[in-house]
């Protein structure tokens, strides 16, 4: 499996690269959806464990608050492996990319994915033209979507637009220079709890 940083790019232990931690995300999303096995490490053991060592996920996900949308039940991951970023549409904001930025920076994730869904109730709002007091999330969802109408293609664009955004954002940009870094998109199917991985 190829690396995508040297030994020398970073003094922390050997991490988990891009492409094994999309192999490991496409496998939890599998038994997920086959229901081989929803048992995790919850135990009070892990919990000290994670607390005297310190966390060090494998991934960094950006999704939406959306309560059918949770990425560590749709990767089958446990305590200490997914950095989760959640905000209603997954829009990019200050915030959301500082914690990107903190994950893949200091946590040294090399992969991280954009997880938008299908029926996105913050969509379906950006599309039905609503503004008011959720224009702080509805405008920047429209202004990603354009004059798509299409939901699963506004769903697409949105997350595609996501990417884009944390692309530009100077601490992600030189990690992917480096090869430090991958930002990869996906959409979850939330009526069948697949999750498509969209082409680079
Ligand atoms: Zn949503």
């Amino acid at each position: 499996m190829q690396n995508f940083y040297t030994a020398d790019d970073f003094d922390i232990d050997a991490h988990v690269s891009a492409d094994e931690a999309l192999v490991q995300l496409r496998t939890g999303n599998r038994i997920y959806v086959e229901a081989l096995d929803h048992k995790r490490d919850l135990s009070p053991e892990r919990i000290r464990e994670l607390f005297e060592r310190g966390q060090k996920p494998f991934a960094t996900v950006i999704t939406c608050s959306d309560s059918r949308v949770v990425p560590e039940h749709i990767f089958m991951a446990g305590l200490g492996e997914l950095f989760v970023i959640r905000v209603a549409g997954n829009v990019i904001g200050d915030l959301e990319a500082a914690s990107a930025v903190y994950a893949c920076k200091h946590l040294h994730t090399r992969l991280l994915l954009v997880l938008g869904h299908t029926h996105c109730g913050a969509i379906r709002a950006a599309l039905d033209g609503e503004g008011g007091s959720v224009a702080s999330l509805t405008e920047r969802i429209r202004d990603a979507i354009g004059a798509v109408t299409d939901p699963y293609e506004a769903s697409v664009l949105n997350t595609r637009t996501a990417m884009r955004e944390l692309s530009e954002q100077p601490d992600l940009a030189t990690l992917s220079a480096k090869g430090a870094l991958t930002i990869a998109g996906a959409i979850y199917h939330t009526h069948c709890g697949v999750v498509d991985f969209l082409e680079r």
